[in-house]
């Protein structure tokens, strides 16, 4: 990249960088496929760290990450690559408190779109757009995966990757909530029932 268009951020993540290759080990030799054998699907929330969570090291486990940790088609994608070419056997379905997820609807994302792509606003009740203008009706036509109750949406889920024909039976998954205020993960029990093996 030039030097003109670099941001504050792209040095500090290059600074960053520097200082982990230097110290990088052995690490170079690890495997491709998970030490550990398992997948998570969790939300990208800048709070959750996965690995920090659930004590994972490099080359322990494959971490698929999305907004609201959603077993969207491409999650799924990355789950049955994860366990037919790479042999992850136990997968764990990882929702949080406090989700972004639960903020808006298809129809507010949409309208917010449709009238400008710039950050919105939120009030702690509703988003309101800053700018106007520029904006592209794309939006109404995306399924955004959004979440009205969090132990609903990890035992929707959880059922939805169980139900799916790529997905073999004996794979257990696991249904959680981790909780941005303690750190904790707290299972869904009937969302680990409906994601047990059969
Ligand atoms: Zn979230």
């Amino acid at each position: 990249m030039s030097g003109k268009s670099r941001t504050k951020t792209y040095d500090a993540v290059l600074s960053s960088n520097t200082r982990y290759s230097e110290t990088f080990g052995d690490k170079g030799k690890l495997p491709l496929p998970p030490a550990r054998h398992f997948a998570i699907l969790t939300c990208m929330d800048a709070r959750l760290d996965p690995a920090k969570y659930a004590g994972l090291a490099e080359g322990d486990a494959h971490v698929i990450r999305n907004a609201g940790g959603r077993a969207s088609d491409d999650a799924i994608r990355s789950l049955v690559i994860s366990h037919k070419l790479l042999g992850t056997n136990e997968w764990f379905v990882i929702h949080h408190t406090n989700c972004g997820m639960e903020l808006f609807s298809d129809q507010v994302i949409g309208d917010l779109l449709e009238d400008n792509l710039e950050t919105a606003e939120f009030d702690g009740k509703s988003w309101s757009n800053p700018k106007h203008g520029g904006g592209s009706v794309a939006g109404h036509f995306v399924h955004w995966h959004t979440i009205a109750n969090a132990e609903k949406s990890v035992a929707d889920d959880v059922r939805r990757i169980r139900n799916h024909p790529l997905v073999p039976r004996h794979i257990p998954i696991f249904g959680f909530i981790y909780d941005v205020k303690t750190g904790r993960l707290n299972e869904v029990a009937r969302a680990s029932e409906a994601g047990r093996p059969n």
